[in-house]
Order: C-alpha cells, then structure tokens, then sequence
C-alpha cells in the first residue's frame, strides 16, 4: 500500500443490488466450492463498490499440483492467483476504478471472517490489500447471510462493517 489511506478499507460501502445480487449468483453457481471475486468502484465516490469481476479460486489447482503443501480443496478455502490480483488492483487504480472489496464465500458456514481468511489478508499488522472484505454464506445452496469485514490497523484482526444495498 502507497500513498494515503483510501477510505473504503473502513467500510461503510454502498453496493447497488444488482452487484450483490450477482456476488450472490456467483456463490450459489460455485457451490459447494467457495467463489472468489473484486469490486471495484469509483475514485471519486469513495463509498460506492459499483463493479463487480469474478475471479478464478485456484485451489483446487494447487491442491491437485502439491496434494501435501495444500491439502484443502475449493470446498475449504480459496486462493487468489496474487499476480492476478496485484495486477487488477493496479489497473483499477490507473483508471479511476480501484478495487475496494475482496470477496469470497463459505459453503456450509457462517459470514464470519475466519483464522484463516485473517491470514490471509493480514500480517504483521498489515492490511495485505487496500480493500474491505465481503464473506457470503451459502448453506445448501442457497444464500444464508452475508457481511463486510474490515482491517483493524496495526493487528492482524478484521472486525465487522456495515453496507447499505441500494437500487439504482
Ligand atoms: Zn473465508
């Protein structure tokens, strides 16, 4: 991270139904394996996180690769390929559209942010990426709860935010 601290890593975001609705489509589709994916909004309307991209959860590639140093598969946990990733953060921010929410699902579990989602996304302190973190729960299939997490800075914990769905 560079440069000042961009607001919407605080929370607070403003998501247009028809984004959340396709985060949700996107969980329900993957399921029983977790899906993965971006929203990105504008730079000058901090709150709003009015673009939504999927992204490909590479578990399940890395577990058939190296079965032992990734035992879990996509039902378990997901991976974002992180060249990827420091890429379309970068692209976002060239072009007025930075990235402000990670997003992922858990299968049969709670909206919760999990041990290992906050070692993921944090370390030593630091906030990994610039962004807040959306967790939808899908249980049997079907869209359960979904919440946003937020970094608490200088710790390698995430507490819960608020959002507000809005239609257009
Ligand atoms: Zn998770």
């Amino acid at each position: 991270m560079s440069g000042e601290i961009p607001s919407w890593i605080r929370g607070g975001l403003r998501f247009p139904r028809a984004v959340l609705d396709d985060i949700e489509a996107h969980a329900v589709e993957e399921y029983p394996s977790e899906c993965c994916g971006f929203v990105a909004g504008p730079a000058d309307d901090p709150p709003l996180a009015s673009q939504g991209a999927r992204e490909v959860n590479e578990a399940d590639k890395y577990h058939r690769l190296d079965p032992e140093r990734f035992p879990r598969t996509s039902k378990m946990y997901f991976k974002i390929n992180e060249l990827r990733a420091a890429r379309s953060f970068e692209a976002g921010e060239a072009s007025g559209q930075p990235i402000k929410v990670i997003y992922h699902s858990h299968c049969d579990a709670g909206a919760y942010f999990s041990a290992e989602d906050a070692a993921t996304f944090a370390s030593e302190g630091q906030l990994m990426w610039p962004c807040a973190f959306l967790v939808v729960s899908v249980v049997e299939g079907e869209i359960r709860d979904r919440k946003l997490w937020v970094h608490r800075p200088g710790t390698d914990t995430f507490d819960e935010s608020s959002f507000e769905v809005v239609d257009p």
